[in-house]
C-alpha cells in the first residue's frame, strides 16, 4: 500500500485566538503546520472594543488581533506554517489521516485536525421570540457606533457585547432600549445600572416597517402578556451566538462539540467546545493543549524526548 501524503502534521482551521494559538504551538515543537481561515485572522477579537482579562496589557480585541496576524506572518515567512485563506465545510476523521473538504472543492490530509471556528452571530431568524419580514436583518451591536444609533435605538437581545459596547463607548450619551427574553435574564445584571440602558423584559418581539419605509414599528409583548408598541428608528442585533462547526464534527444536543467526543485525529479548542468556556485566554489554552496532546500521542518515546 502506498505511504499517504499528508498535507500538514497539523492542520488547524480557524485563525481566531485559539487557532493561532495552535499555530504557533505546533511550530514550536516543529509539526509542519497549515491554518485555513474563512475570514479574517484573529476571529472575533476584532468585535471588542474594550478587553479587561487577558495577561499582557492588551485593551482591545483589534490591537490583540493584530499582533496575532504578525505571529501568523511571521510563521509564514520562517516556513513553518502555511495560511489558506478558505472555509472548511467538513471534516473527518480516519484510521491514518485526517481529512478537511474545503468550499472550493480542494481536500488536505493531515495527521490530526485542531477546529477552532467558535461561535457566529444568531438571526432573528434563528430565535422564536422575534418575528421579523424575510430580508431583515439587524446589523450587529458591536459594529454599530454611537453615531449610526440615530433616533430611538433598540436592541434585539440582552447578550454580552451589550456591556462591552457601553465600556467601549463609554462617553456616548446614546439610549439604548434593550428586548431581551427570560433567558437574556442573567446576562442582563451587569448592565443594569448604566443609566443609558432602558430595559424591556419581553416574552415576544413583532417588527414591522413603518409606513413611510424609515425606521421600524416595534410590537412588544412584555412578560406578563401585555402588549406595547414602539417607533424605532434603528434596530440593532445581539442575540447571542451558536457554534459555527463544519460538517462532521460531532455535536451535542446544544450544538456545540465536546472535546472527548470526537475521533481521535479531530480535535476541538477554543469557543467551540462549550457555552461555558468562552474567554480568549481558554481559547488559547485549549488550543496548545490540543496540540501537545497530539504531538505526545503520535511522539515515540526515545525519538522525541526532551522537548519543552
Ligand atoms: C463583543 C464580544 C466581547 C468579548 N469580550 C471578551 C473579553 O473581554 N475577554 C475575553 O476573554 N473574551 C471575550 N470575548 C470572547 C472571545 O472573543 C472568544 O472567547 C474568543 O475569540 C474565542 O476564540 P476562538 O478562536 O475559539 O473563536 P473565534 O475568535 O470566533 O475565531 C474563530 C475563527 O474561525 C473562523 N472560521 C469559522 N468557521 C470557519 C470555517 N468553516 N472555515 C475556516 N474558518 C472558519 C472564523 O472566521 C474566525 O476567524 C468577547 C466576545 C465578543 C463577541
Amino acid at each position: 500500500m502506498n505511504a499517504l501524503s499528508y498535507d500538514a502534521d497539523l492542520l488547524v482551521v480557524g485563525a481566531g485566538p485559539a487557532g493561532v494559538a495552535a499555530a504557533l504551538m505546533a511550530s514550536s515543537l516543529g509539526l509542519r503546520t497549515m491554518v485555513l481561515e474563512g475570514d479574517i485572522v484573529g476571529g472575533r477579537l476584532h468585535t471588542i472594543g474594550s478587553l479587561e482579562n487577558v495577561p499582557g496589557g492588551w485593551t482591545t480585541g483589534p490591537q490583540l488581533a493584530e499582533a496575532l496576524i504578525a505571529d501568523l506572518t511571521r510563521l509564514q515567512q520562517a516556513g513553518l506554517c502555511t495560511l489558506v485563506q478558505e472555509r472548511a465545510t467538513k471534516v473527518g476523521g480516519y484510521a491514518d489521516r485526517a481529512e478537511v473538504a474545503l468550499a472550493d472543492g480542494r481536500t488536505f490530509l493531515a495527521r490530526t485536525i485542531v477546529v477552532a471556528t467558535g461561535v457566529a452571530a444568531l438571526a432573528p431568524r434563528d430565535v422564536d421570540w422575534v418575528s421579523a419580514p424575510d430580508q431583515f436583518s439587524a446589523p450587529p451591536l458591536w459594529r454599530t457606533p454611537p453615531a449610526a444609533c440615530t433616533g430611538p435605538t433598540f436592541v434585539l437581545g440582552g447578550d454580552r457585547p451589550l456591556g462591552t459596547w457601553l465600556r467601549a463607548h463609554a462617553d456616548a450619551g446614546t439610549a439604548l432600549h434593550v428586548l431581551y427574553p427570560p433567558t437574556d435574564d442573567y446576562k442582563i445584571e451587569e448592565v443594569s445600572r448604566d443609566e443609558r440602558v432602558r430595559l424591556l423584559p419581553v416574552s415576544h418581539v413583532t417588527l414591522a416597517r413603518l409606513s413611510d419605509g424609515d425606521g421600524w414599528r416595534v410590537l412588544v409583548t412584555d412578560r406578563q402578556g401585555a402588549r406595547h408598541a414602539y417607533a424605532a428608528a434603528t434596530v440593532v442585533g445581539n442575540l447571542g451566538s451558536k457554534p459555527a462547526a463544519p460538517e462532521g464534527v460531532v455535536q451535542g444536543e446544544d450544538g456545540y462539540c465536546p472535546p472527548q467526543h470526537q475521533h481521535h485525529r479531530i480535535r476541538i479548542a477554543g469557543d467551540l467546545r462549550s457555552s461555558r468556556f468562552q474567554r480568549i485566554v481558554t481559547a488559547q489554552g485549549s488550543a496548545a493543549e490540543c496540540v501537545l496532546a497530539h504531538y505526545y500521542a503520535s511522539a515515540s518515546p526515545v525519538g522525541k524526548g526532551g522537548v519543552q
